[in-house]
């Protein structure tokens, strides 16, 4: 009787249930196949910035914007829109201190890159010495030591900092955005060639822009940005 009951028990602690349906058994990711299914997948995006557009083509689209003006990023990868349940993962490990949902998006950002082309080195968007005070985490660090862990590239915490503890980049518009963020971010020596910068959520590509700018400054030559979700900036048509 007593091993009976203590292999149930062991049953019901080995099957983790999705984090977002709590019905079906979670696959490596813990989230359900169902619920992977219903994501908010880019399906199709700019090659460049991972814009969400709205096409007939599949592939190879480069969106207006970058062909105006060629971005300082190799390539933007985003594998979801930044909405629900995306968006609330995403908040909930951010602000309310619920860090262990990042695990999960590192996971399926992993899965999403592994046909992709690989950096050297895999580094996080800095968070300001004080704003980590604050947070007590970079959420950008914690999802990019896992993607890296995950995909065997090495991790850094310490190539990039950020020196200037600039106001919100939500609060401003897009022109105040790049002047907010200009020369905040500092390369600390010298990076490789290629390396891949993780953040959580893409809006304009602002940040994305300047650290492109300052690891190129510093002599890397493939910058790839590696994101959970990307803000749709408009919708483009094809
Ligand atoms: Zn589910
Ligand atoms: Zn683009």
């Amino acid at each position: 009787m007593f091993t009976k009951n203590k292999n149930r028990w062991l049953l019901f602690n080995q099957i983790r249930l999705c984090i977002l349906c709590g019905l079906h058994p979670a696959s490596a990711t813990q989230v359900c196949n169902a619920c992977i299914d219903d994501l908010p997948w880019i399906t199709n995006a700019c090659q460049r910035c991972a814009n969400p557009l709205i096409t007939g083509k599949q592939s190879q689209v480069i969106c207006p914007t970058c062909q105006k003006k060629s971005p300082p990023f190799t390539q933007v990868i985003a594998p979801f829109e930044y909405r629900f349940p995306i968006d609330q993962l995403i908040q909930l490990a951010k602000f309310n201190g619920q860090a262990h949902y990042l695990n999960p998006m590192a996971d399926l950002l992993s899965d999403h890159l592994h046909d992709k082309p690989m950096p050297e080195l895999i580094i996080p968007v800095p968070l300001h010495r004080k704003r980590l005070q604050e947070r007590q985490y970079n959420q950008a660090a914690l999802l990019a030591h896992r993607v890296a862990r995950n995909l065997g590239v090495p991790f850094s915490n310490r190539l990039l900092i950020k020196t200037e503890n600039t106001p919100h980049q939500a609060e401003l518009d897009r022109k105040a955005r790049s002047k907010n963020l200009r020369n905040s971010f500092h390369c600390v020596g010298s990076p490789p060639a290629s390396v891949a910068v993780v953040d959580d959520v893409m809006t304009t590509g602002t940040t994305a822009a300047e650290i492109s700018k300052v690891l190129k400054a510093a002599g890397c030559q493939q910058v790839y940005i590696w994101i959970v979700a990307r803000t749709p900036k408009e919708l483009h048509l094809f």
